[in-house]
This record gives C-alpha cells, structure tokens and sequence, in this order.
C-alpha cells in the first residue's frame, strides 16, 4: 500500500513538473516582454546587423526573440575572452533570425553558447574499419549537442558575403530539432518531407558538379560535405545572400523560405 502511495506521489510530482514547466516558462517570458528594455539594450540591438537589414514590420519581433534569448541563456567566455553585453547581442539577433517566424521553443534545451576569440581546436575519435583514432580540428563553430554552442568571435565579425557562422551553427541547431542532423529539420507537414529531399538533392548534386569541373559556386563548395552541412551552408547563403541564391536555385530558395518563412530576398 506504502509502495503504492509512493508510486502514485512520484508519478503526480513527474506529471506536475511536465505540465507545469511550459506554464511557467510562458508566464516568465510574458513578464519579461512586458517589462520595457532598457535603453542600453535597445541601442545595442539597433547596431546589429541582423537589425540593420531587417524590415520595420519584423523588428519587433526580432527583439522580443532576442530578450528571450539572452535572458534564458548563459554566454560562457573561453581562452581568455570576455564575453561583453555587445557580443551577446550580436550572436542572439543572428541566432534570432533563424527562429523569426518558427515556434518559440526551438532554443528552449539551449543552455549556453561558448565563445573564443579565434579558431579553436577540438579534439575527438573517428572510427573506420573497427580502428578508432584520435583526431584534433580547428573549428570556427561547433553545434556541440541540444544543450551548448560553440562560436569564434573572429568568424561571427568576419560574417559577409555568404558567410555566417552563427547562422551555420544554428541551422545545424535547428537540425537536430528532429533527432538525427541529417539536413532534414523539422518540416511543418509530413508531406513537405518528400520535396525538400528532392530540391536538396537537386541543388546539391548542382555544387557538387560544378566544383568538380573548377566552376564558382555561390554556396561554398563545403556544403557537399554531407546533407547536414548542405542544409547549414545553403541557410548561411540564404540569409547572407538571398537575392543571387533566388536567382540561382530558385527551387532552393523557395524551400528556404517556406522552412524560415521569410522572405530575405525582399529586404
Ligand atoms: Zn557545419
């Protein structure tokens, strides 16, 4: 009987912490989004790139994603360096522009995004025909799992002209929203599954031809590394250069954009 009892106050404290959980997270974010943002909050945002190139319409949106952002996760300095209010800002409104118009919750298992100044090197183990080695990396961003981020200050400065590690880190992010990172994120109907593998596979055959026969790419040829970076690279292309890659991969693009739902192309 004892035992029973207990069974049933676990199983009623495990059902209230599930429930409960989303109710108090959603009565936290109201709070915070009806307290005004201070002055040096909103100056840092408006300097933003991710600001800067956005609509009128979009922007409120923007800094109430990116309020949440920062407010619920935790920016860890590594190798010496300080992560200043300005760098957060900068990482979370990029970071932000992925999830504009996506559910709200797709950071919520976040904890904590790791910043070098530079490049930094990791090291793990690969396996091949039952021989495991160690192998060291010099990585300018890792999406390390659900729970963290690693990000070089350098490369989040230096985005531009295709290239954007925030945005590469957190497409990969966005990937594992499924499970597996496959290049395959969650799509809002199980029918969309069948013409997103079929426009990837198209447009990544496409790089894959053309860096074979030496030709420029707009995507970086990086892409063709696996489908998972496809999906990173071709997000960094669509957001950092959405007018050429609509000209193009028209198909891609519009893949792109229902995923996002966002238009960069007309910014
Ligand atoms: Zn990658």
């Amino acid at each position: 009987m004892t035992t029973l009892v207990v069974a049933l106050a676990v199983a009623a404290l495990m059902l209230a912490s599930i429930v409960g959980r989303p109710l108090l997270q959603r009565r936290r974010r109201k709070a915070l989004l009806a307290a005004p943002a201070s002055g040096a909050a909103t100056a840092a945002l408006a300097a933003t790139r991710a600001w800067r190139r956005l609509p009128l319409g979009l922007r409120p949106r923007l800094e109430a994603r990116v309020r949440v952002f920062l407010a619920e996760r935790e920016f860890v300095g590594c190798g010496g360096l300080t992560v200043s209010a300005r760098m957060q800002v900068e990482i979370a409104s990029q970071a932000c522009l992925l999830i504009l118009n996506r559910s709200e919750h797709v950071f919520d298992q976040l904890r904590a995004i790791l910043v070098y100044p530079d490049e930094f090197v990791v090291r793990d183990h690969v396996e091949e025909d039952g021989v495991v080695t160690e192998r060291e990396r010099v990585l300018s961003g890792q999406s390390w799992d659900t729970s963290r981020i690693i990000l070089s200050w350098r490369d989040v400065r230096e985005a531009g002209d295709g290239y954007n590690v925030v945005i590469h880190e957190f497409a990969h992010y966005l990937d594992h929203e499924e499970g597996a990172a496959n290049g395959t994120p969650l799509q809002g109907d199980p029918r969309d599954y069948a013409r997103w593998a079929q426009v990837l596979q198209h447009a990544y055959d496409d790089v894959e031809r053309r860096a074979r026969a030496g030709e420029e790419t707009l995507l970086d040829p990086y892409a063709t590394e696996d489908e998972a970076e496809f999906f990173a690279v071709a997000s960094e292309t669509f957001f950092e250069l959405p007018r050429e890659l609509k000209r193009e991969h028209g198909e891609l693009y519009a893949e792109l954009a229902r995923f996002y739902r966002l238009d960069p192309a007309a910014w």
